[in-house]
């Protein structure tokens, strides 16, 4: 499965390149619009398996692993969780006036994905992911709806927490009295760390 879902990410990353090379960026962008619709049944697998920079970080993250980077938590200004409307709303103003003014479609998906680079060599991943990622912010607000997701049998979780520790977009949480996990839509990309390590198959893909 693991192999799997690498290859699938592999030839979206090779998709959004050979867009790129020819010019025919928005084509992307269009393929984003569709993927926000897709988030309000199968959830946020966008970012899990067609996001170009999610591919790139992938990498990072197990570069930075390979030196031994110790990499650090979201920094107190970003807390708030508003700065990635900024950036959506930054980004999409930039590339309207690029277009406007000087008949260029900017490509600002390349701009992003150094910055993604860049983060996660020095943030956990979900800094960016949850945080800073103008496509993330959108992606957030439709996941939240969506129809099927990873969930959590609470009759079979024993709050052992290995899946919140697992989880690289920090969308579990184990809470309450009981300490079971919860997961949060909204954050979760679909992908299968959880369930797999996961000692009382307690997680599954399912309806909400
Ligand atoms: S580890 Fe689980 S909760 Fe976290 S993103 Fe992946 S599927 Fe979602
Ligand atoms: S790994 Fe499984 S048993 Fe452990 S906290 Fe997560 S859902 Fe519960």
């Amino acid at each position: 499965m693991k192999y799997i879902t690498n290859i699938i990410r592999i030839l979206f990353f090779a998709l959004f390149l050979f867009l790129l090379a020819n010019g025919k960026v928005m084509l992307w962008l269009a393929l984003f619009v569709v993927s926000l619709f897709l988030a309000l049944i199968f959830g946020r697998i966008y970012c899990g398996y067609v996001c170009p920079m999610n591919t790139l970080m992938i990498l990072t993250q197990w570069l930075s692993k390979k030196l031994k980077i110790k990499t650090l938590s979201a920094p107190r200004w970003l807390k708030n969780g508003y700065f990635s409307w900024i950036t959506l709303v930054i980004s999409v103003a930039t590339m309207l006036i690029s277009k406007k003014l000087f008949h260029i479609n900017l490509p600002i998906m390349l701009f992003w994905l150094i910055i993604s680079v860049l983060f996660t060599l020095r943030y956990k991943p979900s800094v960016f992911h949850n945080l800073i990622c103008p496509f993330g912010a959108l992606q957030r607000t439709f996941g939240k709806l969506t129809l099927f997701s990873k969930s959590v049998n609470k009759d079979l979780c024993i709050g052992c927490r290995l899946c919140e520790n697992v989880c690289t977009m920090d969308a579990i949480s184990v809470i309450g009295k009981d300490k079971k996990a919860v997961i949060n839509p909204a954050l979760c990309y679909q992908c299968n760390s959880c369930q797999k390590i996961c000692p009382k198959s307690a997680i599954h893909y399912r309806k909400k």
